[in-house]
Order: structure tokens, then sequence, then C-alpha cells
């Protein structure tokens, strides 16, 4: 460890090899109809980990992938499996298992979004925390993909409600994580109960004891990818300071920095639950528009608090490490570790959700003395020092108080009242007056929806809004925030 001055050096320039052009995703065996999906979400180039493994899954092979969130993992076995799919087929040709809820339902998203190139395939994500029926249901109507926590994969397969006899694809990720979770029985409960001819793919970020057992049981004579130096892969592009401060000093030090540097959008990582909820009420009592994801909240809030940070409604998500698994947000401008992790790997993990997809990204570590050892273990993994600089040489930015562009509106009505986001679009530029330009983010949940309006007209959008109709209805709204 060295004090090495206040300018913050980069770790491990040059590692982007985007611009290769052996990256093109057309270099792959895929359909005109999914090449030109790619080109439309904008996805120019192969990620590296899509670039070592699609290869060898779209020729059929097992693969196990050395990767972490970020890395464009989730298209690399969605490719694959879509690849495979026989839409005439209405039957669960692939199986995807993730650790949690959110992880699996990004990766829905991330497979409808890739499947979009073909019609009607038919995504279904069944995870433990919402009812078992309308799941039972909706498998009754067929689908052809189906993503899930294990617990209730196995709940379905052992009730009779899911048949995997048509499976081609298995597909484990963050296998790792989900050993921690404690769903080792199950997942092997769950392979047992797939063809023997299938194709598996692995994702995982760290390879414990636990994950190359399941390697060695599950699947056949896999090859083994990983893009040069992994683990810190996600560190190449992000920017690590590190500031010493007391226990005292740890949650003061945060709106300092928030100040100083001005992120648009920001992590800040605590090891407890308490600290996370002392942390929100700092930078409330400061005026920063700060929520915080632990544990203890239930699913609705829960769902709204990421609701409101994707949306750009948020500026500061403060979170344990259990509560951000699978997270995936966009554009992260800044992780702040306002403790240090005990668990080196998981500092990589937090700290790679900044500076995805070849942006810049911002890392910032609050450390005590105590916590020095950490540090070391972390530089030692890294293979990098970390660049420290003291908190009395931050200066506060100028410029008016950090707030988020927008805020969001609630509307109560979702998808049981038929509401789309097209509809509530449509009544915020049509009646209400609004230009697209002015709006955000639009999520429809069951019995809510949210839509992001540019903060300064918020509150009209409000009365513009329960004035006027919806769906030829009057709907109730408010601010979101007005709520909490
Ligand atoms: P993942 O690691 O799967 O969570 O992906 C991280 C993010 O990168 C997601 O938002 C993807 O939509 C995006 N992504 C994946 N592959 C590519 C690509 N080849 N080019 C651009 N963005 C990508």
């Amino acid at each position: 460890m060295s004090q090495v001055g206040p300018v913050p050096k980069r770790l491990r320039p040059g590692r982007d090899n985007r611009a290769m052009t052996d990256t093109a995703f057309d270099r792959l065996p895929l359909s005109p109809a999914l090449l030109a999906n790619l080109g439309q979400l904008g996805y120019a180039r192969m990620t590296p980990i899509q670039a070592a493994s699609l290869p060898l899954a779209l020729a059929g092979r097992d693969v196990i992938g050395e990767a972490q969130t970020g890395s464009g993992k989730t298209a690399a076995f969605a490719l694959a499996l879509l690849h495979r799919l026989n839409v005439e087929v209405k039957r669960v040709q692939a199986l995807v298992l993730c650790p949690t809820r959110e992880l699996a339902d990004q990766v829905t998203q991330e497979i409808r979004r890739l499947a979009r190139a073909a019609d009607n395939i038919k995504v279904l994500s069944l995870c433990g925390g919402s009812p078992f029926k309308p799941q039972a249901e909706s498998l009754s109507f067929g689908a052809h993909i189906a993503v899930g926590t294990p617990g209730r994969l196995l709940d379905h397969l052992e009730r009779g409600t899911l048949d995997l006899s048509a499976l081609n694809t298995l597909v484990l990720d963050e296998a790792d994580r989900m050993l921690d979770m404690g769903f080792v029985d199950d997942i092997k409960a769950i392979a047992k109960r797939t063809p023997a001819q299938r194709q598996t793919l692995l994702f995982s970020a760290t390879f414990p004891d636990g994950v190359q057992e399941l390697a060695q049981k599950f699947m056949r004579d896999p090859q083994t990818v990983k893009v040069a130096g992994a683990t810190s892969a996600a560190a190449s592009t992000i920017r690590q300071i590190a500031f010493e401060v007391s226990d005292a000093q740890r949650l003061d030090a945060v709106p300092r920095l928030l100040r100083a540097f001005r992120p648009e959008s920001t992590i800040a990582f605590c090891n407890t639950k308490q600290q996370c909820r002392d942390l929100e009420a700092v930078l409330a009592a400061q005026g920063f528009i700060a929520l915080a994801l632990h544990g203890d909240l239930e699913q609705r809030d829960r769902d709204q608090v990421l609701i409101q940070f994707a949306n750009r409604s948020a500026s500061v998500l403060v979170a344990t490490d259990v509560a951000a698994r699978g997270l995936d947000i966009a554009n992260l401008a800044c992780v702040i570790n306002v403790d240090i992790s005990a668990d080196v790997e998981q500092h990589v993990h937090r700290i790679g959700r900044t500076g995805r997809a070849g942006a810049d990204g911002l890392a910032l570590s609050l450390a005590s003395l105590d916590e020095m050892g950490r540090v070391g273990r972390i530089e030692q993994l890294q293979g990098e020092e970390f660049s420290w600089q003291s908190l009395d040489s931050l200066q506060d930015a100028p410029g008016a108080p950090l707030l988020p562009a927008m805020d969001t509106l609630q509307i109560l009505g979702g998808r049981k009242e038929k509401i789309r986001p097209g509809d509530i679009l449509g009544a915020l530029t049509g009646e209400a007056g609004f230009t697209a330009a002015q709006i955000g983010k639009i999520n429809v949940t069951d019995f809510h929806s949210y839509v992001a309006v540019e903060r300064g007209i918020a509150r009209e959008a409000v009365q513009r809004l329960s004035a006027g109709k919806l769906k030829g209805r009057k709907v109730k709204v408010r601010r979101l925030a007005d709520l909490e």
C-alpha cells in the first residue's frame, strides 16, 4: 500500500479489445434475424466472454464460463439457447437457474430482448416469492424457455407443472452464488430430471470446490473459458480511490464524496442493514435523494426502490451485498464502499458494477485502520495498489445540489387493468401536453404503474394525469416520494 497522491491512476489500461474485428457477431453461425436484432440492440461487438464462449456453445459443447455480472454473460448463454430453439415446439427447451429473483427477472428480460428476432418465443420467469398458481397456469399454456430460482423450479417439477422432457439446454447462472445460498441439492435434483443428452452451460465468477463438483457431475467434457484476468477485468476501466477514515467519520464522508465527485448514480455498499439505514438517514438529512435496499424490506418496497433507482429518480442506492445480488443497473457512475468487504471477491464484484461496457467507472472506498488488512488482500488479488486521497483534500464541486434527473409517479392500476406502457406515454404526451423527451422509463406491475418524468415537471404531471383519463378511465396518480 502506498500513498500515491491525489491523481488517481487507472487500472490496467489497454485491456479493451472490442475494436478487434474478429469480435463481430456476424462471424457466428446465427440466423440473419438474430444478427439484425443484435444490431438494433446496439450490440456491435462481442464482449470478451461472448467471443470466448459463443463459438463453443453454438457448436453444442458444454461450456464453463468464468464471468461476472456486467461481462455480457447473459447474452453469451442466451444466444446459444435461442440458436437451438425450435419455435414450433411449445415445450420448455431451455432452463436457466439463477440465485435470485432479481437476476432471474433480468435474465428473462435480456432473453426476451434477444428473442425479439423470432415470433412468439415464450419466456417464463418462475421464482419463489411470487404466487405458485399463476406460474402453473402460464406453464400449462406452454413455454419455450423457463428462467427461475432452484427452489421454485423444483417445486414445479415435483408437482408436475413443469415438464423438462424436451429440454435441450440447461444453464446454471452465477453457480457460485447459488451454492452460497444453499441451493446445491435443489440444483442436483433439477439436473437429474433433465434429459441426459442436453447441453449444459455453467457461468460463475469464482470456482470453489462445490462448483467444480457440480460441473464434474453434470457436464460432458466441458470447455472452460475465461477472459484474461477475469476476476479483475471489471476493474480495468475503473478509477479506484481510497480514503482513510475513522469509524466516527465514515458516514459523514459519503456526502462529502458525493459533493466532490457528483456522480449521477451511485451504489453505496454497507456491510450491515443497520449501516444502510443510518447512511440513508444521513444522506436524506443533507438533501440527497437516497434509497436503501436491504433484506428487511417487503418485496413490494424492494421493487419500488429498484424501479426508482433504475429510472434515475434517486442519486444513491444504499445496499448490503446480499440485497444487491444480481442487480443489473446500467451506467452506474460510481460505487462507494462505505465499509471494506471482508470478502476479497466481493469487493471485485461490487466495483464491477461501475465502468461497464467500456464506460468509465469510479470506485471510492472508505477504510479505517482496522480494515487495512482487507485492503492489502484486495490489492494482492488485483495486483494493484489502491490510490489514496485524504478526505480533507476534497472540495465540493461547483453547481446546484446533486439531484437525480427524474422523479417517479405512481399510478394506481397496472397489468390487471390492462394498462400498458404505451397508454401511459400516450396520456402524458397527448392530453397532458408533455413531450416524449420529458418522460423516462415506464414500469407496469400487476397493480401499479410507475413512470419517470423530468424532476421539474413531476407535480404538474401528477395534476394533469389526475385531471385526464388513462384508457378512458380516471386514475389515481401521486409522486412516489410523497408516500415515503
Ligand atoms: P450481463 O453481464 O449479462 O449482465 O450484461 C451486462 C450488460 O451488457 C447488459 O445490460 C447487456 O444488455 C449488455 N451487453 C451484453 N452484451 C453486449 C454487447 N455485445 N454489446 C453491448 N452491450 C452488451
